[in-house]
């Protein structure tokens, strides 16, 4: 496995494969690897002959008060994971490798950032979408893999690989849940005993809803209220627990048949943010 810390790197080593007639997957994470990066690395190798990884935590993606300083940092832990799933390529570079000082160019994003993780954070897609092109440009990528796990992401990055005609086929992986149906993610390494214990409640509040919508409610709103009271009484602080359109990315009141939905909820367990969400086909 190659490891590669600057972008002349990778672009040698990417280009040597491709020189192969070798088809590129990509799987850009944060590192702190977990099953959930795992599964999407797994995919990846499905669809493509080679697998490059990148592991970089975005300054540009977290908020002057969130958890930059403290997110998980395990890279060596992390080679051995990529090692072991045979992995061909890990692109770990350095924050200045990757960014100058001063930038004059962004990527804004309308009306899809307006709710969900985009309305409480702030420059976040901005932030997302900064790296993601920037990562697509270098390592240019046959087909790159994402997590359910980060629908708007998904939904966002799709847009623009659409409206930029990047030349990359996008595929969204399911998420990986522990067993007690908690999603997988970086950040539940900050809970502590007793909130993890809690934690899987937004989980469980999905599914319920997710049911009943199922068995035929199709004006959520009173349900969604119910279930972020029974939330809140558990100690969670809600950040967001609604419906919304697939595409617009916005808030549905009524639902109706042959349309599809995304039931998603981002709450506070103490310092911890955690987010879910199901597809729902009507
Ligand atoms: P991160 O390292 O948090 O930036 O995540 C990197 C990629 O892994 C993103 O595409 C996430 O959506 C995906 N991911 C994170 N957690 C999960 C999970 N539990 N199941 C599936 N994919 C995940």
């Amino acid at each position: 496995m190659d490891v590669c810390k600057s972008i002349d790197e990778i672009r040698e080593v990417v280009k040597s494969l491709k020189s192969q007639g070798k088809r590129i997957g990509f799987v850009p994470t944060m590192g702190a690897l977990h099953e959930g990066h795992l599964s999407l690395i797994r995919q990846a190798k499905e669809k493509a002959d080679e697998v490059v990884v990148s592991i970089f935590v975005n300054p540009e993606q977290f908020g002057p008060n969130e958890d930059f300083e403290s997110y998980p940092r395990e890279m060596e832990e992390d080679l051995k994971k990529c090692e072991d799933e045979g992995v061909s390529v890990v692109f770990a570079p350095n924050r200045d490798d990757v960014y100058d000082e001063k930038k004059y160019i962004r990527i804004e994003v309308d009306e899809l950032n307006r709710h969900m993780c985009g309305g409480s954070r702030p420059g976040f897609f901005e932030g997302i979408l900064l790296i993601v092109n920037k990562l697509f440009n270098i390592v240019s990528p046959d087909v790159a893999v994402f997590g359910q796990k980060d629908i708007q992401q998904f939904q966002i990055v799709s847009r623009m690989v659409y409206e930029f005609n990047h030349n990359i086929e996008l595929i969204m992986a399911p998420i990986e849940r522990a067993n007690d149906g908690l999603a997988l993610s970086s950040r539940n390494k900050y809970l502590s005993l007793e909130e993890r214990e809690i934690a899987p409640g937004l989980y469980r509040a999905l599914n319920y809803i997710e049911k009943q919508i199922q068995g035929g409610v199709d004006t959520p709103s009173l349900l969604l209220k119910h279930q972020k009271s029974e939330l809140e009484a558990k100690g969670f602080k809600i950040d967001y627990l609604d419906m919304f359109d697939k595409k617009t990315l916005q808030p549905v009141e009524t639902l109706s048949k042959g349309s599809e939905y995304i039931l998603a909820g981002a709450v506070w367990l103490g310092k911890t943010r955690l987010i879910d969400n199901f597809l729902i086909e009507l």
